[in-house]
């Protein structure tokens, strides 16, 4: 049995944080990691680039049970502090647009930097270590197929269930639920909409065109492209509202969010009586987007100048633009997800440490908590802050 201070679960964001800040504070740490690398979410995030935090990061753009459990961990190691430290390993960055901060070459950096401050600190990790029982006679034993380890303190950072490929798992929540620990339900987030039916044939003939507009699902809205798919719906508000569906319900999409589509097209009645209603929409829409509209709102009147349009018609079409009420079938589930809403109840956690309440000297960080952010570096933000709450802490 080798014996260290604290044994981390999972190298990836959030474990590798956690593994060097209390590597840092004098402890002896290693990191178990199950996959044949550690980082494989960091590389393959931000399409290469790592869109590793937010300039705008605060507790609002995170979703949970508790919304206020995020607040004290990411104060205290905020977007700033991260910035910092990737300005000391010299990365170049850019805002790409709100204030979604990416690497100008590639994810390598920010997982080379965490190796870097793991090696510095004296972090040991170990790929390809399957673990096969934790149990806690006083200290933590975690026996594994490298052999057995104990430690006083032992971190989950064993992510959520998004990617199966890249090596996710539900071993973090099937451990907390070992140690008596409550799980919330787990489904995926910031994940494309599937459809079918008419939908779906839409979507489809519409692959690859993008345009701004707004999708709302629940009581949120945001506004940002949306890109139609073979399979549905994706782009950045599709994704972002895809995290407060609910199964079953509709979603309503602006196609023309910055455009009173009424005032639009009975403006264009009276000055250009003459012009067809599809000319008048493709000035302000993919010219694709408009033809399917056109078969599914109007297909009897396809050469009607505007002019000859009632103010009804027009008014009714209006509010399908400016309001497209859809229900999708599902979302492309964990295949896809960037992330997983749910998981380790906060309940169970201090929110200055991680340390699970009934459990001294478990933490639990990152993703396979019940936090989980918007799109744009939030969610490596919380992965960044919880992981150096617990660090401080052990
Ligand atoms: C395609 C994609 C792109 C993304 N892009 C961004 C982005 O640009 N910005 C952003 O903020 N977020 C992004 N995310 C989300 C972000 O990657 C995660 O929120 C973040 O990685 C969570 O960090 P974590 O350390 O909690 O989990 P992970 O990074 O998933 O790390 C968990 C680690 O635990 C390991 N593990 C699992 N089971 C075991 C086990 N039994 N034993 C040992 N180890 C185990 C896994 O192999 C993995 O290495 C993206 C996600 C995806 C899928």
């Amino acid at each position: 049995m080798r014996n260290f201070d604290v044994i981390v679960l999972g190298g990836g964001a959030a474990g590798l944080m956690c593994a060097f800040a209390a590597g840092q504070r004098g402890r002896r740490v290693i990191v178990l990691e199950s996959s044949n690398k550690i980082g494989k979410k960091i590389l393959m995030s931000g399409g290469g680039r790592c869109n590793f935090t937010n300039l705008h990061c605060d507790p609002s753009r995170f979703i949970s049970a508790n919304p206020h459990f995020c607040i004290s961990a990411l104060q205290r190691y905020t977007q700033w502090d991260f910035v910092a430290l990737v300005e000391k390993h010299n990365i170049a960055y850019y805002e790409k647009t709100a204030g979604q901060l990416f690497c100008e070459r590639s994810s390598r950096d920010i997982l080379g930097m965490l190796e870097a401050e793991c090696d510095s600190a004296g972090v040991q990790i170990l790929t390809h270590c399957e673990v096969q029982a934790v149990r806690q006679p006083d200290d933590f034993e975690v026996a594994s197929n490298m052999g057995e380890f104990s430690a006083a303190a032992l971190v989950i950072a064993t992510g959520g269930l998004s990617i199966p490929k890249m090596g996710a798992s539900d071993f973090g929540y099937r451990l907390a639920r070992q140690f008596g620990l409550n799980v919330l339900d787990t489904r995926p987030g910031l994940v494309p909409f599937t459809f079918t039916g008419a939908i779906h044939e839409i979507t489809e003939r519409l692959s690859g065109v993008s345009l701004p507009a707004t999708v709302q699902a629940g009581q949120q809205t945001f506004a940002e492209d949306i890109l139609f798919t073979h399979r549905g719906l994706s782009g950045p508000a599709a994704l972002q509202a895809s995290s407060y569906w609910t199964p079953g319900e509709d979603i309503v999409i602006d196609l023309l969010p910055t455009t009173d589509a009424a005032a639009l097209l009975l403006h264009a009645k009276t000055n250009s009586r003459k012009t067809l209603l599809r000319s008048v929409l493709s000035e302000h829409l993919p010219k694709a987007l408009v033809t399917e509209l056109q078969n599914l709102c109007w297909p009897t009147t396809a050469d009607k100048p505007i002019g000859d349009w009632p103010d009804a018609g027009l008014r009714q079409l209006a509010a399908t633009l400016n309001g497209w009420t859809v229900r999708p079938a599902g979302t492309e589930g964990y295949r896809t997800a960037e992330v997983t809403l749910g998981g380790i109840d906060t309940n169970e956690l201090s929110s200055k440490t991680m340390q699970c309440i009934r459990r001294p000297g478990l933490y639990c960080i990152g993703e396979v908590v019940d936090v989980t952010g918007h799109l744009g570096g939030f969610n490596f933000q919380w992965a960044w802050s919880s992981a150096q709450a617990a660090a401080n802490a052990i």
